[in-house]
């Protein structure tokens, strides 16, 4: 660990913890963040040239696996021909009619650079199109990290959220309700209580940011019948799930259709991208054609446009899925039983290539309380072991895992007989 040692106290001194984002920083699982030199298949290696097998994928993105030649060479052929344009292209029109054919209840699509802009400008778009100023989000759901999404549940289910970082004023808290994740009598007394002025509900169909946790039975159907019933725009933040849970997305694989979807991660096979799309009624409400302004000097930038329009291509290999959903759970099967085996209690969640593993004794993880009471010293002691085994999770215990198609049933082997290994000690 020589090198990322040095490094990670050299990057200290010039950027904020060493990292650029903080979850890379180690903070939950404690110990020195591996730098990363390269990346291939589902292997990464860290700056002292270390191989790990890697189910983080960039944190999502790399569903094909780590630089992957059809995308590699759609970027540096698109870079021959200039970085950026300001001005339109046909890599764009291309985008976005892909995108429609691939979820197709975004009829209409504009281009941003991060999953961030994505939700940021749905929301924004949400509140324009009904004049409504409130929004419901779910405790342990992340969004990105514009103002009105950085909020969480204020004392008692009712109470107006509260921001969950300084600088977030408590006046644009204060519009964002925050409800329980599988539960809809929670979003149905907020409905109750501000009948006329909730604009949208904005959901992870999948939640991937407090561990995985999947929608129970009914959830999003009855969000669907919430906002139907109230004039409320259903927005799906599938910047994680989509394209991942299904080609088409959770909206897909639960068969539940949003107005509006938020995209990122794998749309941009490994580059800046976001996107945010939907109903044609509400996009038309977006600038130019409407008042509610969204902007962006390097959205749909041509290289970027490439790269995700290689990865999108790749999407239609009929083996892809399969091979992704039987291997994860393959994955957590294997956890299962090697815990199980050693007397650990834990269970787990998936939900095609995601996962997700829980220190606890509860049969099934459903919603965030549940999820932040697991065991966190048997996570980080899991964690390190699986680490020094050559095999790189996310490194905090309230992360979703990610299979790729690069990784094989030989990998899920070696992966699922580190972690017995690490429980037979635990
Ligand atoms: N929404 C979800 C569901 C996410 O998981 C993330 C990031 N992990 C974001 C939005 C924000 O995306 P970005 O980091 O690209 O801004």
């Amino acid at each position: 660990m020589e090198k990322s040692e040095q490094l990670f106290s050299r990057a200290q001194r010039t950027i904020p913890g060493g990292v650029n984002s903080p979850v890379r920083a180690f903070k939950a699982v404690g110990g020195t963040p591996r730098f990363i030199s390269k990346a291939d298949g589902p292997f990464i290696w860290d700056a002292d040239g270390k191989r790990y097998i890697d189910y983080v994928q960039s944190w999502g993105p790399m569903v094909l696996g780590h630089n992957h030649s059809a995308i590699r060479q759609a970027v540096i052929k698109a870079a021959e021909n200039g970085l950026s344009f300001g001005a339109p292209t046909e890599a764009e029109v291309i985008m976005a009619e892909k995108v429609n054919s691939l979820v197709p209840s975004m009829e209409m699509v504009r281009m941003v650079n991060s999953g961030t802009e994505a939700t940021m400008s749905a929301i924004r778009l949400a509140r324009g199109y009904t004049g409504r100023n409130k929004l419901i989000k779910f405790e342990g759901c992340y969004h990105g990290h514009a103002d009105s999404l950085l909020v969480k549940a204020g004392s008692g289910a009712l109470t107006l959220g509260v921001p969950s970082s300084p600088g977030v004023p408590a006046d644009v808290a204060q519009h964002t309700l925050t409800a329980e994740f599988n539960n809809l009598d929670s979003v149905k007394q907020m409905f109750a209580e501000y009948p006329d002025d909730i604009a949208c509900i904005i959901v992870e169909p999948v939640a991937g940011n407090m561990n995985c946790i999947p929608p129970v039975e009914g959830f999003l159907e009855g969000l669907r019948a919430l906002c139907d019933d109230n004039g409320s725009v259903l927005i799906f933040d599938e910047v994680m799930t989509g394209f991942r849970v299904s080609r088409g997305g959770a909206q897909e694989r639960y068969a539940v259709v949003p107005d509006l979807t938020c995209l990122g991660k794998v749309i941009g096979g490994g580059m800046p991208v976001g996107a945010f799309g939907g109903k044609r009624e509400i996009l038309t409400h977006i600038a130019p054609t409407g008042p509610v302004y969204q902007a962006g000097t390097l959205s749909g930038n041509p290289v970027a446009m490439a790269a995700g329009l290689a990865a999108l291509g790749e999407l239609e290999n009929a083996s892809l899925y399969p091979h992704i959903f039987n291997l994860t759970e393959k994955l957590v099967n294997g956890f299962q039983a090697a815990a199980d085996k050693h007397g650990i209690p834990l269970t787990t969640n998936h939900a095609g290539s995601m996962f997700g593993i829980f220190f606890t004794d509860l049969i099934k993880v459903t919603n965030y309380q549940q999820a932040i009471n697991c065991n966190n010293e048997q996570f980080k002691q899991f964690y390190h072991g699986m680490l020094e085994a050559g095999i790189y999770m996310a490194p905090a215990s309230y992360e979703a895992g990610f299979m790729s198609y690069a990784h094989t049933d030989e990998l899920i082997d070696e992966t699922v007989q580190a972690a017995e290994h690490i429980f037979r000690k635990l």
